[in-house]
């Protein structure tokens, strides 16, 4: 598990070296929601932002875990049917807008597939191969659409699941995460700071000399090589891929990104997705579900909603990059990109 981590704490490498001033800062490097994070916030608040941020996480992490005993995601997911509330706004801020994304992927992002990340061993590290009829029974368990959220007024929420079914919301975490520090980090009136929760990359406006970041996105098929940069301030980048967690049986590797349709490793012929948006959330369900969803529907669905942009990397080699991000992506040297239209 370890090993995945760190692979996907490599998943995107940072170019800071340019920022040049000696602008105050504070950074803190800490371990929540399964993996490394880097905080680094800019400017005299610095320090009070770190420390802001570093609780926030903890505390959506002891919320939505889905293996942390006590959270609100493992108590609906053991409450057999019954319904659990917490006096949260997630319902609203999270849960439904995350159930909206299911129904917009047509289920390609689905957070009740957690039954079948759960028998193929990703929450625990004892990996198997679930039979046939396994997945068979599995499949029945998945349905975004059973889940039922309620919003009370004063931020509570009650979720109900039917029994058996399980919710993991370990493709959107992160991002909610991100959006969550970043909506803080403007309150407390932080201009500049950047967020690596384990891969998911995330600005909060310019580098501190006035500049755009750049994120480099790693290379699928090797962790010291980058496929492409993009540029940016206010930008979510957040990449998935089979790469970032995966376990190998008889010559075969088995990945993390589930297809909800068949409860096996999707295998829709990308390697590696990147989604650029303005919010952590949006960029992280969609680059799940994208990974899933493979380059044709993929390209539908950025044409229906053409509200974020993503760069793409298919098993034969092709780099695709939406139109949107023109003028401020650039392939790594010696790879051509193509635009998707
Ligand atoms: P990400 O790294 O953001 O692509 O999210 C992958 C994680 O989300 C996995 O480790 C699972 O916990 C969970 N997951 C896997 N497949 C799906 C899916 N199709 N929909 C929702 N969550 C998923
Ligand atoms: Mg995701």
């Amino acid at each position: 598990m370890k090993r995945a981590m760190c692979a996907k704490l490599c998943a995107l490498l940072l170019f800071l070296s340019a920022c040049g001033t000696q602008t105050e800062n504070n950074s803190a490097t800490i371990f929540a929601m399964d993996t490394q994070m880097e905080l680094t916030a800019y400017g005299s608040g610095a320090d009070e932002a770190v420390r802001a941020a570093t609780q926030e996480i903890n505390r959506l992490d002891a919320l939505l875990s889905a293996q942390r005993e006590g959270s609100f995601i493992y108590q609906l997911n053991h409450a057999q049917g019954e319904p659990v509330s917490r006096d949260t706004d997630v319902g609203e801020t999270l849960l439904l807008p995350v159930i909206q994304l299911c129904e917009d992927t047509g289920g390609a992002l689905d957070i009740t597939v957690y039954p079948a990340v759960e028998a193929w061993g990703f929450p625990s590290g004892s990996y198997r191969v679930p039979e046939a009829a396994e997945l068979d029974a599995l499949r029945e368990k998945v349905d975004y659409r059973e889940v039922s959220v309620d919003v009370a007024e004063g931020s509570s929420t009650t979720v109900t699941l039917p029994q058996n079914m399980s919710i993991d919301l370990g493709a959107v975490g992160k991002g909610y995460a991100a959006d969550r520090v970043v909506e803080l980090w403007k309150d407390m009136g932080v201009t500049s700071g950047l967020l690596n929760l384990g891969g998911n990359v995330q600005c909060l406006g310019g580098k501190p000399d006035g500049s755009d970041w750049t994120v480099a996105i790693r290379h699928p098929e090797d962790q010291g090589r980058y496929l492409a940069t993009v540029t940016g301030r206010d930008m979510a980048v957040v990449t998935s891929g089979a790469y970032q967690r995966n376990f190998e049986l008889d010559g075969v590797i088995y990945h993390h990104i589930l297809d909800p349709a068949t409860c096996m490793p999707a295998d829709s012929g990308l390697t590696s997705v990147t989604i650029v948006a303005e919010s952590g959330l949006l960029a992280d369900g969609l680059s799940t579900a994208v990974y899933v969803m493979g380059p044709d529907r993929a390209g539908e669905l950025w044409r229906e909603r053409r509200d974020f942009d993503m760069v793409l990397y298919t098993e034969d080699g092709t780099l695709w990059y939406t139109p949107g991000l023109a003028g401020r992506f650039a392939p790594a040297e010696g790879l051509t990109a193509q635009v998707l239209e």
